[in-house]
């Protein structure tokens, strides 16, 4: 997570400024507008991946005279440096909460929380957070109010410092909710409540609420999951909650651009979500699903598995692999396991 030292890229610039001085024949490097196209073309692109702190590094720095760098020199440190310094990278952690939902996502210092799982998994939740060195949260989203959901959250509310807490205005009439109620005033945090199309930055990401569209889905609470879009660089994220097959059609109706990279099936992989006509334009190149081995409802139901694996979707799971955990440096993705090949339906013990 850490960047680059400035000091490598200060080289890196002095560098780039003798071999733009060479190329111009001594010209200032400061003004290659000057030069002919051809030369102008090459340098830009050299330079474009420092353009941030170049002109005050610039001002700072004398230019050695006896530095030797060839070109073929220069172009390799750049590249190897363009991502680093440009975009911090972003990590999504699928905690394996068993049947339930927790997914932690930390871009350098900044961090959010999904979801933190059943009753059984605030501490387990709080040590894991504990372990990356995270002692506050930027943002604490709750989808919806199930306790596979928010039975873990009294403990994150009590344990951390948050930001931001989204959570709908929907009640229950349960432990787990009053449990996330008390730890609220007890912490003195009052929620936010979810708004279509506002966003969030989140370091070098940002995220989007897309949903819930609207309050018109009768007792069905997974309808009104929270869902949201997260972009780094040119990676997107997709997360829907529990969201089921109503609550689909209605951002499929709404228009949005809901392609993505990487998307956390609806509902643990249940078949009331992840409908065909849903995934026709989430076309995700990976899905992961959160639920246990062995759990009541038999997710992740064959529907959904045979839709992304008609898909050629690449698919993780924690019931299979625990904790799964991709690191995104805004292009490339990088898993800490390969897919799972099983396309196994739950079963229920
Ligand atoms: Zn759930």
């Amino acid at each position: 997570m850490n960047k680059k030292s400035k000091p490598k890229q200060g080289i890196v610039f002095v560098v780039l400024l003798i071999l733009s001085m060479r190329l111009f024949g001594g010209m200032q490097a400061e003004a290659p507008e000057h030069n002919t196209e051809t030369q102008q073309e090459e340098v830009q692109v050299d330079l474009q991946e420092d353009a941030q702190t170049s002109q005050a590094e610039e001002k700072q720095m004398g230019v050695s005279e006896n530095d030797s760098a060839t070109t073929q020199n220069v172009s390799v440190v750049v590249s190897a440096n363009a991502v680093d310094d440009t975009i911090s990278k972003l990590e999504v952690h699928f905690l394996d909460v068993g049947q339930g939902d927790a997914t932690l996502i930390v871009n350098d210092e900044y961090t959010m929380l999904i979801d933190a799982g059943d009753d059984s998994k605030g501490t387990t939740i709080q040590n894991y957070l504990q372990k990356q060195g995270i002692e506050k949260l930027n943002y604490l989203i709750l989808t919806h109010q199930h306790e596979d959901h928010i039975g873990g959250a009294d403990v994150i509310l009590t344990k951390f410092e948050i930001d931001t807490l989204i959570m709908t205005d929907d009640t229950m009439d349960t432990a787990a909710y009053r449990n996330v109620i008390d730890a609220m005033e007890y912490r003195n945090i009052q929620n936010i409540l979810p708004v279509v199309g506002a966003e969030y930055t989140l370091g070098d990401a940002n995220f989007t609420i897309i949903a819930p569209i609207h309050n018109n889905y009768g007792d069905n609470i997974n309808n009104r999951s929270i869902g949201l879009l997260l972009q780094h660089g040119e990676n997107r994220f997709l997360f829907t909650g529990d969201a089921e097959a109503d609550a689909e059609w209605d951002l499929l109706q709404s228009g949005m651009d809901l392609s993505c990279d990487v998307y956390q099936a609806g509902h643990h992989g249940s078949s009331t979500s992840s409908t065909a006509a849903f995934m026709e334009k989430v076309l995700p190149k990976y899905a992961v699903i959160s639920c246990a081995d062995g759990n009541d409802y038999g997710q992740p139901h064959a529907e959904v598995l045979n839709t992304l694996r008609e898909n050629g979707v690449k698919l993780f799971r924690t019931d299979e692999q625990g904790t799964v955990v991709v690191i995104s440096d805004g292009e490339q993705l990088t898993w800490n396991c390969a897919p799972s090949q099983t396309w196994k339906v739950g079963e229920t013990n």
